[in-house]
């Protein structure tokens, strides 16, 4: 069946969307949520395990306090109250990759609650209502194979590895977000960046959306202006900020074009790929599962003690956007400028680059301009350019001291990138300083002189503009490394100018 699907810009025109986004983030501690094991990335299939994560009969979960000071921090870097009392509870649901037949989770006890993220979109700020954050343990992972995809269906036979099963998990929800108009999917995204980057500052995830240590399910409907809210889809498998934005826009439209026809959204879950943007649908939610929810029995309630709230609270980071804010005015840089900073992905490299002694002004040219460039044409991260902040301080501070002009910094630069060393290095290795010596750049003025008796005649006569000539052909036979003031004040006191 082929359908032609309406614009975007025609369809965010009569609907309103309003989303919603689900995060689970994976904390970093060292141990696992109920029990010693560690939590390192990799290692042979169910090499981590113990009979706690195992859900073996008689074992008992002890908490995490590290994995519920993460999560406190993390509640109360996104404005949110805490809880003084809140209790596990079990949620109950038969599938392979949790051994004990039910997950520890927390239910109508969240242990963080009511707070907000203020994001910035265009430059206007939105403010992201979240509705709860709480703590539960990871499932294992289940592999099928046999098949060609991967996937269950074709495959001979699912083998199950529990080494991920009990790493502490934190979810996050946000509460619906109307109002946003054609802005939806930039909102979303905008969201989740800022999310990771809290999560970041607090250091308690590495947060990776590709590893899997930060995933996301987006919520999305579509209403008539002043009509009640639609039935919203949720998607899955969103694993990049960039498919965060094309989830939302893709479902926006598709939602758009069953409605259009007279048809009705199904709530259901959908599935995001990658490849085309588009989703799929995957488990339909119109009969709500049971998961017979109640307080877990064998853990003790969590009352966390307020004035350790209240530690904690006093020691959060600068957050992000705030950092952000205070280097923008220290660089001294307009909006714009600030954005494309951050479109660079380069505000850190400034930062350090800056700490190492350069300029602002200095700094954001060499990362904005030719290693940006550079970046560009290979493809790869500017941060993973070869090139480190404190040898762009070095290299700065040569074009300071009048040893590296421009031209020649940007052939040091090349070398740096290239792995040849330091920028002191690469200069002297290659003798690429700067001959400001007015001995040894003497010899060639007179000889540009000699070439060009014509211009030498109007300098002579008080046309001063016209050394800019001579300076050129000086230039030309040193090969770019004379400095250029001392050659033109050599030319004037040789003419007499
Ligand atoms: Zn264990």
């Amino acid at each position: 069946m082929t359908t032609t699907l309406p614009a975007y810009d025609e369809v965010v025109a009569r609907y309103e969307p309003v989303i919603g986004l689900e995060t689970h983030v994976e904390l970093g501690t060292n141990t696992k949520m109920f029990c010693g094991c560690p939590t390192d990335f990799g290692g042979e299939p169910n090499t981590r395990v113990c009979p706690v994560c195992l859900g073996l009969p008689g074992s008992l979960p002890v908490a995490n306090k590290a994995a519920i000071e993460a999560t406190i921090r993390i509640g109360l870097a996104l404005n949110c109250s805490i809880a003084e009392w809140c209790r596990f509870a079990r949620k109950n649901y038969f599938y392979p990759d949790m051994p004990k037949d039910f997950q520890i989770s927390q239910y109508d006890e969240p242990l963080c609650f009511e707070g907000y993220l203020d994001v910035e979109v265009d430059g206007e700020l939105v403010r992201i209502g979240i509705e709860r954050v709480h703590l539960e343990e990871d499932t294992g992972k289940t592999l099928h194979v046999g098949g060609a995809t991967g996937r269950i269906h074709g495959a001979t036979e699912s083998l199950v590895d529990y080494n991920r099963a009990g790493i502490p998990l934190v979810e996050i929800v946000t509460k619906p977000v109307p109002g946003t108009g054609a802005l939806a999917p930039e909102v979303a995204r905008a969201y989740v960046t800022e999310l990771r980057d809290v999560i970041r500052s607090l250091g308690v995830s590495d947060v990776r959306m590709e590893e899997g240590s930060l995933r996301c399910d987006v919520n999305t409907s579509l209403n008539l202006p002043g009509a009640q809210w639609g039935t919203r889809t949720e998607t899955k498998n969103v694993n990049s900020l960039r498919s965060v934005e094309r989830a939302v826009r893709s479902e926006i439209i598709r939602q758009a074009s069953v409605l259009d026809a007279g048809g009705r959204i199904t709530q259901e879950t959908r599935h995001f790929h990658e490849d085309t943007g588009d989703t799929t649908p995957g488990r339909s939610k119109e009969t709500a599962t049971d998961y017979r929810y109640f307080p877990e029995p064998d853990l003790v309630p969590l009352a966390p003690d307020t004035a350790w709230v209240a530690e904690l609270k006093a020691a959060l980071p600068e957050l992000p956007r705030l950092h952000r804010r205070r280097l923008q005015e220290q660089w001294g840089l307009s909006d714009a400028d600030m954005q494309s900073v951050l479109n660079a992905g380069a505000v850190e490299l400034i930062e350090q680059t800056v700490a190492a002694g350069a300029s602002p002004a200095a700094a954001r040219k060499w990362w904005l301009g030719e290693l940006s460039r550079r970046a560009n044409e290979t493809g790869v991260e500017l941060a993973d350019i070869g090139a480190t902040p404190a040898q762009v301080a070095e290299l700065q501070g040569l074009v300071d001291a009048g040893k590296l002009n421009d031209k020649l910094a940007r052939a040091v630069l090349e070398g740096v990138v290239t792995g040849e060393g330091s920028p002191t290095q690469i200069m002297t290795d290659r003798g690429l300083e700067v001959v400001s010596d007015t001995g040894a750049l003497t010899a060639a003025v007179d000889e540009a002189i000699a070439a060009n008796p014509d211009i030498a005649d109007k300098i002579r006569s008080g046309k001063v503009a016209a050394a800019g000539a001579l300076v050129g052909a000086v230039m030309k036979t040193t090969r770019g490394q004379a400095d250029a003031k001392t050659v033109r004040e050599l030319i004037l006191e040789r003419l007499g100018a």
